[in-house]
This record gives C-alpha cells, structure tokens and sequence, in this order.
C-alpha cells in the first residue's frame, strides 16, 4: 500500500525542520519498508511570495487527498500584518488548511524526559514522572470567527470585537474526540473554560459534563477555570494527564506544557478529524511541530529539529497506523538526548544536521 504524504514546509525554520523530518521518515520508510509518495507545496509566506495568497486551492485538494500532511512552520514579520479580503482563514495558510481538513481536534503530547530535567526550571522533584496531552479545539472559537471586524465610534476612537463563538456541535465532537485520548492514557481529564465570566464557557462546562457522564462514565473529569489550570499546570505538573481546552485556551496551555519538556523545540503535534482506534489510522491529519516558524534563529542552522521529527512519529501512529515505527522513533530522539548532544535552545551547541544525523543513526541502531 502506498501512503501519500503531503509537504509542506512553511517558512522561517519551518523548511530546516522539514528537511530533518524528510531525512528522518527516509530511513523509516526504508528500515521498515513503507511505500511513501511524497509531494511538496508551499503554503503562507512562501505561497504569498509566490502565488499572492496564503494557500492555493490546488493545495488544499492536493491535501484532501494525501493521506497525512506534514507542516513545518507558517508566519513571520514580513507576512504577519498583510490583510487582505476576506475572513480569518484567508490571513493565515495553515488556519485555512486547518480548516478545510476539518481538522478540530489538536493533539499535543509533552513530557519531562528524564535526562533534560535540568535543563527545565523546575525543581527534579516537581517534574520528573510529567506527561501531559494537551488536547486542543481546532477549527472554532476567537480564532476563527467570521464575526470579526473594527468599527469607527462616534467618539473618534475604534472598537475591535472577535467574536469567541462555539456551537454544541463542535463542543460535543471535540470532548468526544477528548475522552476517547483520556481512556487511551490514565482515565482522567481536565477541561478547561472561563464559565465564571464567559458564556461560551458555560456552554463549554455544561456540555462536556453532560458527554463525560453519559458516554464516558469511567473518565474521570475535573473542571478547571482556565487561570487556575495555568497556574496549577506550573505548580504541580505531574498532577495532569489530559488537558482538554478551546481553541485559545489551549494554545496558551501547550506552549506552557512546553516548558516540562525543556524547550516549545521538542513539542509535536497532531490536528486530526477524530480519534482512530489503537493500530488503525485515521486521514488526512496535519502533523506539525507546536513551535512558530522562529525568524529570530531562522537561517542559522540551529533550529531543534525533534518537535518536527516527532510530529513524524505521530504521523506514522495516526495516520498510517504504525504505532511500533513511531515507538522506535521516541526511543532514537532519547537516545540523542541522552548523548548530551543538544541545540541551543536546550543549553547546547549543536546543529539541527547534527541531531538530525543522531536520531537517524539512533534509529538505525535499534
Ligand atoms: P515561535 O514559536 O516561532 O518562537 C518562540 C521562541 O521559541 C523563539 O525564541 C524561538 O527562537 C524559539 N523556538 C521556537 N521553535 C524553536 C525550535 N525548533 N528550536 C529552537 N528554538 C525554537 O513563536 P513567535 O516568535 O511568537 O512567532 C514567530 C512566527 O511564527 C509568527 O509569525 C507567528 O505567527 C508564527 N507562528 C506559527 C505557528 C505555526 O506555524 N503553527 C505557531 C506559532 C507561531
């Protein structure tokens, strides 16, 4: 059976991370004999620069039919303020792929590897043990609405509004997606809102609580205030399993999570249309790193490639099925972390080639 796999690395460091990912899935495909056909597009900046929109259609049909996407990074200085007509999806490539994938449910997995603890802040004691999925809502929320806009006042000043909108449907199929991940871990989830200030919340918590005790009365779920959740993800993270928020809430959340592994580097991804059971794939899902496309290192060389890499990893679990091949990529990435060679932003000097040519090497070893 062949995998079609579509490529799209984005800009910033997003094209150095791909091309890590790419050298990475290589020697997968051909230790473990997988049919791979790949394709690669460009997407935001690269495709404004190129074509003067933020994703062709060619692209999102190219998309529609692979059966995984991959994604590096999207945005930077020279494309964050362009505003052309049209809603959200049309200012943002990888928001409108996103959307057009239906792709509501994000699935960002961090950990405290044990031999990066001390390049944490956290104290040993506090962190060792962490590991959390965060589960993000996709395709609603502030994000995306298309009640959107800035209004002249008659006092001579604006007013700016982005609605936070969400219908029981897009709530209902997100905590499903969300329960059925806690009962493939420990069991237990934590949902995230604002229901003390916000409305959407109070529909959010009603709604949740309602599918947690009539479809999954074995999960055990805990509501938490999305300011408390922050500030008890920080203070006690080995308390959490899965984190289930809106599509807001949850960004901030993941880049949190972030900091339990050591660097946003390392953070994967997935935004897939639901939730396959354990050894089935289900498509076409975007693995993409948690991170931004970095214009600050971009072109130097350093980018830490294993929040792509491990995006390949979930790939290859959820969108082909190998849940053992993405296991032995977790054991590579380990293994390179444990040798101490490390890019900058985990205190190191080494180059992305450089990890990269570690993992593989890893890999090759297993
Ligand atoms: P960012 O994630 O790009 O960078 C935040 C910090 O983390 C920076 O100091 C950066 O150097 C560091 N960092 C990120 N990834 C790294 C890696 N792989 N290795 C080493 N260090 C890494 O966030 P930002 O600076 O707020 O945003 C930059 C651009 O990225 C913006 O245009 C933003 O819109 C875009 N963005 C894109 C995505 C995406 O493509 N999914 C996500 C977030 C931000």
């Amino acid at each position: 059976m062949v995998t079609r796999i579509l490529v799209l690395p984005g800009d910033g460091i997003g094209p150095e991370v791909m091309a890590s990912a790419l050298d990475v899935l290589d020697v997968v495909a051909m230790t473990e004999g997988l049919h791979l056909d790949i394709t690669e597009d460009v997407l935001h900046g690269a495709a404004w620069n190129k074509y003067g929109t933020f994703c062709r259609p060619e692209t999102i049909t190219n998309a529609q039919q692979s059966d995984a996407v991959l994604v590096g990074a999207v945005g930077g200085p020279e494309w964050d303020h362009i505003t052309i007509e049209g809603g959200p999806t049309e200012q943002d490539g990888l928001m409108k792929l996103r959307m057009e994938l239906d792709v509501f449910a994000g699935l960002r997995p961090a950990k405290a590897w044990n031999c990066l603890i001390s390049k944490t802040p956290y104290r040993p004691d506090l962190v060792q043990g962490a590991d959390v999925m965060v589960m993000r809502e996709m395709c609603g929320g502030s994000f995306l609405t298309t009640h959107r806009g800035i209004e002249d006042l008659t006092d001579g000043g604006q007013r700016a509004f982005d609605l936070n909108e969400y219908t029981s449907f897009e709530i209902e199929r997100f905590a499903r997606a969300s329960f059925e991940v806690a009962r493939l871990r420990k069991g237990k989830i934590v949902s995230v809102d604002k229901s003390n200030v916000v409305v959407a919340g109070a529909l959010w918590r009603e709604i949740v609580g309602r599918i947690g005790s009539d479809e999954y009365p074995d999960v055990k779920l805990q509501h938490y205030f999305a300011d408390n959740a922050i500030y008890q993800l920080g203070l006690n993270p080995t308390a959490f399993d899965v984190i289930m928020a809106d599509n807001l809430f949850g960004d901030l959340i993941s880049d949190q999570a972030g900091i339990i592994a050591g660097s946003l580097g390392i953070l994967p991804s997935a935004c897939l249309p639901g939730i396959p059971k354990p050894g089935e794939s289900i498509g076409p899902g975007i693995y993409e790193p948690v991170h931004g496309s970095a214009p600050d290192i971009a072109g130097q060389g350093i980018a830490n490639p294993i929040g792509m890499i491990l995006s390949v990893a979930m790939m290859l679990e959820f969108g082909i099925g190998h849940d053992q091949v993405a296991q032995k990529i977790h054991a590579a990435v380990a293994l390179s972390f444990e040798s101490g060679t490390l890019t900058p932003d985990l205190g190191g000097s080494a180059t992305t080639k450089e990890v990269t040519d570690l993992v593989i090497n890893n890999y090759r070893g297993l």
